[in-house]
């Protein structure tokens, strides 16, 4: 049975890292070779240089996660069947012989961390090389070092609760403490919901009520009129650390916010916001984000009921490099090899991902102007240099948003009358 499970990981990671280096490469020579023409739908509102400027950020953008998927799949191979993972176990089992809770959290987390310090050097040559040289970037190394230190201990004030809980339920609360561990898992994510928009966001950036009155009647008009209730009009100084430009809401039930990047006011007239709100506020009519939720939910229930199955095999440890079976190795191995499982259900997230896309800019159309909406896209597309022509395999595969061109000229199917 250990080498049957040991085949069949390696064979999926091998075969998903490969599909994941095909697509990237694809992507990148159909961007290359539609860089010299800027696509018939956008010839008056893009030039050549910013559809240039795109192709060069995509490209860049993609060579690097190719890097990065392949290390990763090394570095995985390495702290599971290469024995990392069992290591780890053994240094921390010479200092906290009898604690298993504490000896567990202290080996995940030492995991983790290994695995974060191989993703950190990746996510600073994307701030500081690849979106510094587009001009994008507005952080200064102190403030990116700032935001890690910030970002870790609230990780950790966060998740270490969370992680103590599930080590304490495996030991000891019998044969369902995959259950209980759900339960505990599905109140912490609403419980974030609501927690994240008022408590957690403030410390990374500033939120200031939206201070233009004219704009704050039309968007109060828009929300009436489409019977939403928000706890407040905010503006995020998303240009301190970049160029970017972004709308949002967050928030569930009572907590609920509407959020605008400095950046994306900067550069929308009235029309285009209202018409942008107007979008987000179709996923809100469609419950997108209580779907996503429930869907969360369901697919966690799944997981943790065949980590409760998986937890009492001894194949699946032994099987990814493991040889002392114990609650924490199960939910380690478990974090940390079932994504290569999960990869390949990807393009069914992103498919219905942009189908809610689609019900969203429709229910846009219904509310405010879709050709204002069509206007916005553009410059959003622009100033993001995001593609236009993206590879049409790739973007199946990945992409949460629709392609421009074929996003656009479905709204302009409902301009036409
Ligand atoms: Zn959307």
């Amino acid at each position: 049975m250990a080498t049957n499970l040991t085949i069949l990981f390696i064979s999926l990671l091998v075969l998903t890292t490969a599909i994941r280096i095909w697509l990237g490469r694809r992507h990148v020579s159909y961007i290359q070779t539609h860089r010299n023409k800027v696509p018939d739908a956008f010839n008056s509102s893009i030039s050549l240089g910013a559809h240039q400027k795109a192709a060069d950020y995509s490209s860049a953008k993609t060579q690097s996660a190719i890097l990065e998927t392949s290390v990763q799949a090394v570095l995985l191979l390495l702290l599971t069947v290469g024995g990392g993972l069992q290591l780890i176990d053994n240094a921390w089992r010479g200092i906290l012989p009898e604690h298993d809770i504490i000896r567990g959290a202290a080996v995940i987390l030492s995991a983790l961390l290994v695995s974060s310090l191989v993703d950190l050097p990746f996510d600073y040559y994307r701030t500081f090389v690849i979106d510094q040289h587009f001009g994008f970037n507005k952080m200064t190394p102190a403030m990116y070092f700032i935001d890690l230190v910030k970002h870790s201990i609230v990780g950790l004030l966060l998740g270490a609760p969370l992680l103590f809980a599930a080590l304490w339920l495996m030991q000891g609360a019998g044969d369902y403490w995959w259950l209980y561990l759900w339960v505990v898992w599905s109140v912490f994510n609403l419980l974030m919901l609501a927690i994240y928009p008022t408590f957690i966001a403030p410390m990374f950036n500033k939120f200031s009520p939206l201070g233009d009155e004219s704009l704050k009647t039309r968007i109060e008009t828009l929300l009436t009129k489409c019977g939403f209730k928000s706890q407040g009009l905010f503006v995020m100084d998303g240009s301190t650390r970049s160029s970017h430009g972004n709308a949002y809401f967050t928030g569930f039930g009572a907590s609920k916010r509407v959020v605008f990047f400095d950046t994306l006011l900067e550069r929308l007239n009235g029309d285009e916001i209202e018409a942008v709100l107007a979008h987000e506020l179709g996923h809100f009519k469609h419950k997108h984000v209580i779907k996503r939720i429930a869907l969360m939910f369901f697919v966690s229930f799944i997981g943790l009921a065949l980590l409760g199955w998986l937890a009492q095999q001894d194949w699946f440890y032994a099987g990814l490099g493991v040889n002392q079976p114990s609650d924490y190795m199960a939910l380690l191995l478990f974090l940390l090899v079932s994504p290569v499982f999960l990869f390949l259900l990807r393009p069914l997230l992103a498919g219905y991902s942009r189908k809610n896309e689609f019900e969203a800019d429709e229910y846009a159309a219904q509310n405010a102007d879709a050709r204002y909406l069509v206007e916005a896209l553009v410059k959003l597309y622009r100033d993001n240099a995001s593609t236009l022509t993206p590879d049409p395999l790739h973007s199946a595969f990945y992409d949460s948003h629709p392609p421009a061109s074929i996003r656009i000229a479905r709204l302009s199917t409902f301009t036409a009358h």
